[in-house]
């Protein structure tokens, strides 16, 4: 939507529905805990609700566009669902070769066009910050689906939702939380670190030495008082790990072909290793996974990865009823 000032997006903190109308999602930074107890307590409704009876009509009539400038299965598919499930529809953009973007509009215009037609717009992008880009120059919500390297606040989101669920009974603080793997260029940690600082938890980071955690998102962390460390061997902290949030090394992100293939297996997680770890925890993954969590580990009781894919289908039915007025 239309912003005033250079960073509108502050915390709701208003948790009402007219709070909530036509607002953007753009960032993790615009919550506080209240914000993610609401989201969570309207995702658990909609679970309850897909489960009695799967689609049902709170979104008739409204529409929509999902535009995705990168490759998506799990985020794409599930805003998709998210709407029919909802009783509304969708219009998905995914090869965008095919629209006006090959002929060289710009951002801004594409989302002023798509909102002649639709409600709501998703929007993956490559470049960080072209969510708010889209949200200035769009009067209706703006969701952002991943801005490259920056932020995926809905997956964080389900990310954060999916411990409440599994572990949480309602309660983060305490928890340790390790996340692993491609902390540089992984969107998902960045946005998870951030959202995890709303709680007293305790994040410890193994990654490859040039997959670090960036450190502006160290610094952001450091800020709220959260105890944070570094680590290149996951050894040193699975026992006393609550929630593994493994990541695949980001190939595309890479310039150099040499550099990704040095530390694209520089962590596998396998039953073996798993040994070591709590009974009571769980590891979680994004997806997708391109060898870095091995199938033999699938049957695991503490595999929660595909799991929190459903999930993430509750949380954005939710987001979606939230900015369109409905819950
Ligand atoms: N699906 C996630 C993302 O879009 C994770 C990944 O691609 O590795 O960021």
């Amino acid at each position: 939507m239309p912003t005033e000032s250079q960073s509108p997006h502050l915390p709701f903190g208003d948790n009402t529905r007219a709070a909530w109308y036509g607002q953007d999602i753009l960032s993790v930074k615009q919550f506080d805990r209240a914000d993610l107890e609401y989201i969570f307590g309207v995702a658990h409704e909609m679970r309850g609700m897909v489960e009695r009876i799967g689609t049902f009509d709170l979104l008739k009539g409204k529409i929509l566009a999902n535009l995705f400038y990168e490759p998506s299965t799990r985020t794409a598919s599930s805003f998709m669902a998210a709407m029919q499930r909802l009783g509304g529809s969708v219009i998905p953009i995914n090869e965008v070769k095919y629209s006006s973007v090959s002929k060289g509009e710009s951002l801004g215009d594409t989302v002023r066009s798509l909102e002649c037609y639709a409600d709501v717009i998703v929007l993956r992008h490559p470049e960080v910050g072209s969510a708010a880009i889209a949200a200035e120059a769009a009067s209706k919500p703006v969701l952002n689906a991943g801005d490259g390297v920056g932020e995926h606040p809905t997956q964080a989101l389900l990310d954060t939702f999916t411990i409440f669920e599994e572990l949480g009974e309602g309660q983060i603080d305490g928890m340790t939380v390790t996340l692993l793997g491609d902390l540089k260029n992984g969107r998902t940690v960045h946005s998870l670190a951030r959202l995890l600082t709303l709680y007293d938890v305790k994040l410890n980071y193994v990654s490859p030495d040039i997959l670090k955690m960036p450190q502006e998102v160290k610094d952001e962390v450091a800020e709220k008082g959260i105890p944070q460390a570094e680590f290149t061997r996951l050894e040193d902290v699975l026992p006393e790990t609550d929630v593994l949030y493994v990541t695949r090394v980001q190939k595309e992100r890479f310039s150099d072909p040499a550099e990704y293939e040095q530390v694209k297996n520089a962590f596998v997680i396998t039953p073996e290793i798993m040994q070591s770890a709590k009974d009571e925890m769980i590891v979680m993954h994004p997806l997708p996974r391109v060898g870095e969590i091995s199938t033999a580990f699938d049957t695991d009781p503490r595999a929660a990865y595909f799991r929190q894919m459903e999930y993430g289908l509750y949380v954005r039915m939710a987001l979606l009823a939230m900015v369109l007025g409905k819950a």
